[in-house]
């Protein structure tokens, strides 16, 4: 049906995972916009300076984010460079915001969202999707989930990746992130008004899938 379908909400409840899963079943192409976020961020600790707002905007004058999605994954490049793994660490997540919140950033990365959003048969995830980067999208959902479980799914996806975090740290980060991202000017996370809250506290990744799904039929 060529449908644009908008996920947006907070860290850690599930967008990636089920929007992946959904635009597989439906034939579409995922957009992940944090990624993109993610890599800019990535970059500005590359230069190994101290994390200024001046030094992201220089970082962000000149990047070439890429996001590729083929065969279900995505991958993304940074210059080239393919920085798929390394985009997931603590490291980024803690100055993501950060750079997320200034405008030339964001310009940059909306103008490249919106380019992918416009042939249609798209799922892109994000904060800012249904309110601001593709606003006529066909479908609108706002997924989040309690703090508690977000938390315990961020803390099980890293200590498989072999971190050691603690449950009450990585509670507190992703409190930081929701915070930050809730309350920057700029295109805050907010659910739309005419979006569709979907809760995942206690559902499984199937249960979620098959609601988006039946959303978009
Ligand atoms: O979704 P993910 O956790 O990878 O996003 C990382 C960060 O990127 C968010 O915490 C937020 O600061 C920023 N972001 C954003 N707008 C989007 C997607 C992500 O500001 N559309």
């Amino acid at each position: 049906k060529n449908l644009v379908v908008a996920i947006d909400g907070p860290a850690g409840a599930g967008k990636s995972t089920v929007a992946q899963l959904a635009a597989k079943k439906l034939g579409y192409t995922y957009i992940d916009t944090g990624a993109m976020y993610r890599a800019v961020a990535w970059k500005t600790l590359q230069q190994q300076k101290e994390v200024t707002d001046e030094l992201i905007l220089e970082v962000v004058k000149d990047i070439d984010v890429n996001l590729q999605y083929k065969d279900g994954k995505t991958t993304v490049t940074v210059d080239g460079t393919d920085v798929t793994g390394e985009i997931r660490t603590p490291e980024v997540s803690a100055i993501v915001s950060q750079v997320a919140a200034l405008g030339p950033v964001r310009e940059k990365m909306v103008d490249l969202q919106r380019k992918m959003g416009e042939r249609g048969s798209v799922l892109m995830d994000g904060r800012d999707i249904a309110t601001n980067v593709l606003p006529n999208a066909d479908v609108k959902i706002f997924l989040t989930a309690s703090i508690e479980e977000r938390a315990r799914r961020r803390h099980k996806e890293l200590t498989e990746k072999g971190y050691t975090i603690d449950m009450e740290q990585m509670k507190a980060d992703i409190a930081a992130r929701d915070k930050a991202d809730s309350e920057r000017e700029i295109s805050p996370l907010v659910q739309a008004e005419d979006a569709t809250l979907l809760d995942t506290t206690g559902l499984s990744i199937d249960e979620v899938v098959e609601r988006i799904l039946s959303m978009c039929k």
